[in-house]
């Protein structure tokens, strides 16, 4: 029999759960996706992650396929595969790996999404031919995923690279951890809202000046991201505020505030950044995640401030980079777990 030659990966994001199917080399070849549900439904909503993953496998050969990747935005046990807390989609001990495997026949890895992005960028991204990155994911929250020596580095229990509590920002952004200060609650897609909203505030100026934006934006996976609806709060209520992406847009306009508010979370996102590169001195320091798109307003100024805040011996050896996988890194990075043995795979 041949030996497998396809990676599956499933990326389970805030707004949606993608899947496919990949190559050695990392190109998609097939794609599906749903959209991710609450815990209580969790058994018709299994069903329909079977279905998309029976139908992305088929006409492929059941022995060309490596074991499954699965990356997630929460804790995982990657040794048993279960999920054990997901914040966003408040999936608690799910089975998850057990499930996948009892249905395919696959062995399946289950992994943090900013590991799974590191990963991706480190095979077949901004990282190739590297040995030591850090991948940081700037998006609704922020994460750092760590390859060391070409292989993944989960720390004690997988934990490693939760660098979106380290305290570095204002003591009045809140976080969701209940800290304040924490470089999430000031760094994040959700974090320059909280930023916009205290200036704003500041200023007597009204935020809701928002309301008449567009809902229908054309980055709809961020959109939904930042206008995920808290549970029990009228729909209608909670568009009415400001997102990120608006925030980003009216920047480009000129809106003062806006610049203004963008600038706060560069420098916050400079300081955790600088704490990355000096601790690590990795070959290469990548960012990515959905706000990764923002080259001129966030991305140029962050690596120019990382670099002038660092202790420059150095970082001046380190790479500042934007991802080149884009929104893909964690769909890729997850589809070659199997090539990880820090994750289970047998490399
Ligand atoms: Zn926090």
């Amino acid at each position: 029999m041949p030996a497998p030659d396809l990676g599956l990966g499933i990326d389970v994001g805030a707004s949606k759960i993608q899947l496919g199917v990949i190559d050695a080399e990392g190109a998609v070849l097939r794609r599906a996706h749903l959209s991710p549900w609450h815990y209580s439904k969790m058994e018709d909503n299994l069903a329909n992650l079977m279905d998309r993953l029976d139908g992305l496998m088929g006409g492929y050969e059941r022995h060309r396929f490596h074991d499954i990747g699965v990356g997630l935005p929460g804790t995982v046990d990657s040794v048993t595969g279960v999920v054990s807390y997901t914040p966003n989609l408040r999936w608690f001990d799910l089975p998850l790996g057990p499930m996948l495997t009892e249905r395919t026949g696959l062995g399946v890895h289950l992994v943090q999404d900013t590991a799974a992005a590191a990963w991706g960028e480190y095979l077949y991204g901004a990282g190739q031919g590297l040995k030591n990155i850090a991948c940081i994911t700037i998006g609704s929250g922020v994460a750092c995923g760590m390859v060391i020596g070409g292989e993944l580095y989960g720390g004690a229990r997988h934990t490693a690279g939760e660098i979106g509590h380290l305290r570095v920002a204002d003591e009045s952004l809140v976080c969701g951890c209940g800290g304040r200060g924490c470089l999430e609650a000031g760094g994040s897609g959700l974090g320059l809202v909280k930023i916009f909203e205290r200036n704003a505030k500041a200023l007597g100026v009204e935020p809701r000046r928002f309301q008449d934006w567009p809902e229908e934006h054309p980055d709809e996976q961020l959109d939904q991201q930042l206008y995920r609806q808290p549970e029990g709060q009228p729909k209608d209520r909670f568009n009415q505020g400001p997102n990120a992406h608006a925030i980003f847009e009216a920047a480009k306009r000129g809106d003062d505030l806006c610049l203004k508010s963008i600038a706060e979370m560069v420098e916050n996102l400079a300081l955790g950044l600088s704490v990355v590169a000096t601790t690590l001195a990795p070959d290469a320091l990548i960012l990515s995640g959905g706000l990764s798109r923002e080259r001129e307003l966030l991305i140029e100024p962050l690596m120019e401030r990382t670099r002038a805040i660092s202790y420059h011996t150095v970082v001046e050896n380190v790479r500042l980079a934007p991802a080149a996988l884009g929104a893909d890194a964690p769909l890729v990075g997850a589809a070659a777990l199997y090539l990880s043995s820090e994750y289970g795979g047998a490399r």
